[in-house]
């Protein structure tokens, strides 16, 4: 069961680890799709990043099993970790090393010693917008160029399988957007892409399948399309003109944001209809100029899943970490 072109990009099956008291990853069974684009989503400490570390080998886990293209993690160490990429959370780098440097040591790893490497290697450059820095120094390379550096080298043996964790953290805008633009391209050549990120927004963009990780376990697993129907509610925006009027108390509850000029209510999809609210409106009063519906967004499926707010990247809050079992 090794032929790398049939069955799952990815398995893991029944895997659980701990690390002392902490249950970073609880009886977690998944099975990605070659060639998908599968978004893993979770708070902080949900066992993402342990998650991946046990796919590339470098954490074992305590139980349960996990292949790569059919390639057990373990049993089959080196053709597992030849068929997959993993892009870190944590950005490390020898800062000695200058960017094509780090590039040949990362080939070496793989025994990529030719020139059709080098090549490859001075596209990835190309692709990244790295070229005019491949012989600067890590250490002086801003927190960007060396997010793109990790992506590099991620993929300097061409693996079938890229993992990208959290690649855009911290990444200003506009490398965000060109991330995206590189890891399209990646998709479409045929690359099975699994992506954490904490952008709710880039996973709705970007993926066609959706994990959300909590607390070492996987909270929902499921098509974007039919995540995002899961979402119970619909934001009605409503312009208004006049004199202030009341809020009728049947809508009260349902209002959740008010300025002079505009009301938004969430509605329960299916139970609450637009005319019901319009009418209840002009019937206190309101004179309504305009409205604007807007469908729930991974964020708020994802706070419904998860009823809390996904944390910042960076640091920015602290890690809310499992309490001990
Ligand atoms: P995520 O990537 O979803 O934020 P992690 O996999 O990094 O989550 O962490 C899951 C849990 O395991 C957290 O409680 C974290 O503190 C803990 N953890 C992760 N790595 C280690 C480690 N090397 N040693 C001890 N605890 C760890
Ligand atoms: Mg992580």
């Amino acid at each position: 069961m090794s032929d790398p072109d049939k069955g799952p990009a990815i398995e893991v099956a029944g895997v659980h680890k701990h690390f002392g008291r902490v249950h970073a990853v609880r009886g977690v069974d998944l099975a990605v799709r070659q060639g998908e684009f599968f978004g893993l989503l979770g708070p902080n400490g949900a066992g993402k990043s342990t998650l991946i570390n046990i796919l590339a080998g470098l954490t074992h886990p305590d139980q349960g099993r996990a292949a790569i293209c059919g390639y057990d993690v373990i049993a089959n160490y080196r053709k597992a970790r030849r068929a997959l990429g993993v892009v870190p959370q944590e950005v490390v780098f020898d800062p000695f090393f200058t960017v094509r440097e780090v590039l040949a040591i990362q080939a070496g790893y793989f025994g990529l010693k030719g020139p059709d490497n080098k090549a490859w290697r001075e596209e990835l450059l190309a692709a990244l917008m790295l070229t005019d820095k491949g012989d600067a120094n890590m250490r002086t390379l801003s927190g960007g160029m060396k997010r793109r550096v990790l992506i590099a080298q991620a993929l300097v043996h061409r693996p079938r399988v890229v993992i990208l964790d959290e690649p855009t953290a911290g990444v200003d805008v506009e490398l965000r957007a060109s991330l995206w633009v590189f890891i399209r391209r990646l998709h479409a050549e045929g690359h099975t892409i699994v992506l954490t990120t904490h952008y709710l927004e880039e996973a709705e963009a970007l993926c066609e399948r959706i994990a959300i990780m909590q607390g070492g376990g996987i909270a929902a697993l499921d098509t974007k399309e039919a995540m995002l129907r899961r979402a119970r509610s619909k934001t009605l925006r409503v312009t208004i003109a006049g004199p202030a009027a009341v809020i009728p108390p049947q809508l009260a509850l349902k209002l959740r944001k008010r300025t002079d000029t505009t009301l938004e209510f969430a509605l329960q999809q299916g139970s609450d209809s637009i005319p019901e609210v319009l009418d209840a409106l002009r019937a206190a009063g309101h004179v309504v100029t305009d409205i604007t519906t807007e469908q729930a967004n991974l964020e708020e499926v994802f706070l419904e899943l998860t009823h809390r707010r996904i944390s910042p990247p960076d640091g920015l809050s602290p890690d809310p970490a499992l309490p001990a079992a």
